[in-house]
């Protein structure tokens, strides 16, 4: 039988990454019980430094979040350690969640900033060198490779202004459909910029003392390069979350929580911030995200209880 935590928080937060480390610090500077519960896998830990942070430039992504774990635990937050394996219930009865380790936390309400899983194509050597000279965002890694043999590995749709976006950093580009199709029109584009265009299918990539080299083409032809920029789908890590029914979608660039901009998921008490939200979100704007989602959270709390307040009067009156 695992522990069962006897306080009921007035949030649980699943997920301390920037979101919801930076929901922690909000709720409790507002006086607000808060725990986060985290698996210790931020999307960016493959990364040495963040990058484009303001204040913040090219700290180490783990070291980012040990700082804000102790500054949320300065004012009361409560940092756990552990995956959270279910979580039921409702914003009447309030929340249950089901640790690793068997554990019960309890919460009255439910902040999902679990980030997202990024799924790399099935290609031998890219999940290795992820996040080192395999790269999806020009913002995080761009700067580093700036003026480097970028090859930009095509996964969808928007793969063809994706290599456009990666030539502002260097102008020596390869763009690789890898059997997709692209509209003519964005073709035209490319070739515009002087990137080069090379058909056939993306095998593997060859790697010298540590460092990429060249792709490796399905003829056994090579293309040298330096970075090779992979847009990864993404999906939004809900595994266990699933007895809530909080509403999904897909979008260009995978699966996604359907919330508002201040939060609020399909399902009443149930929040979400972050990448989970929106992929596309930098490690700045996810904390953004989560602190704002942590002031709406925290507003809606106060307008219920002075609801609560006047109709416990007016049935006092009334009695
Ligand atoms: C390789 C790479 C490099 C990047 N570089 C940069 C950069 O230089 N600059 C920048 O601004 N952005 C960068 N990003 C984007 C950055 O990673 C995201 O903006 C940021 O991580 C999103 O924060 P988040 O809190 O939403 O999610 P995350 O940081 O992913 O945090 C989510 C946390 O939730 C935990 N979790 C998930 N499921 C559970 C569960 N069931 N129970 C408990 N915990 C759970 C995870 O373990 C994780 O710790 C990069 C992304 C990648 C992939």
């Amino acid at each position: 039988m695992g522990t069962t935590h006897d306080q009921v928080y007035d949030v649980a937060i699943i997920g301390g990454g920037s979101a919801g480390l930076s929901a922690a610090l909000i709720l409790a500077r507002a006086r607000r019980s808060a725990v986060v519960i985290d698996a210790g896998a931020p999307r960016n830990a493959p990364a040495a430094a963040a990058h484009g942070l303001l204040g913040q430039e090219g700290v180490n992504p783990l070291e980012l979040l040990e700082r804000g774990r102790q500054e949320a635990a300065s004012y009361g937050a409560r940092n756990l350690q552990g995956d959270v394996h279910r979580a039921s219930g409702s914003a009447e009865d309030g929340f249950t969640l089901v640790l690793n380790d068997d554990s019960t936390i309890r919460a009255g309400q439910l902040l999902i900033a679990t980030g997202v899983r990024d799924d790399l194509p099935s290609i031998p050597g890219l999940a290795e060198r992820w996040g080192r000279d395999i790269v999806h965002c020009p913002y995080c890694h761009g700067w580093e490779i700036r003026d480097q043999r970028i090859g930009l590995l095509a996964t969808g749709p928007m793969s063809a202004m994706q290599a456009l976006l990666f030539h502002q950093w260097s102008e020596q580009m390869t763009f690789f459909p890898n059997g997709l199709e692209f509209p003519a029109d964005q073709l035209e584009k490319v070739r515009a910029l002087g990137i080069t265009i090379v058909p056939g299918q993306l095998h593997g990539v060859d790697v010298v003392d540590d460092r990429l080299t060249a792709a490796v083409m399905d003829d056994g032809g090579q293309v040298g390069l330096d970075a090779l920029a992979v847009p990864a789908l993404t999906t939004a890590r809900l595994d266990g979350l699933d007895e809530l029914g909080v509403d999904v979608a897909e979008n260009a660039a995978g699966v996604a929580i359907v919330a508002d901009p201040a939060g609020h998921t399909s399902v009443p008490g149930v929040w979400a911030a972050g990448n989970v939200v929106n992929p596309g979100m930098q490690v700045s704007e996810s904390a953004a995200n989560g602190a704002r989602v942590a002031m709406t959270i925290n507003t809606e709390m106060v307008f219920a209880r002075a609801d609560r307040t006047i109709a416990d009067s007016s049935n006092t009156v009334g009695a």
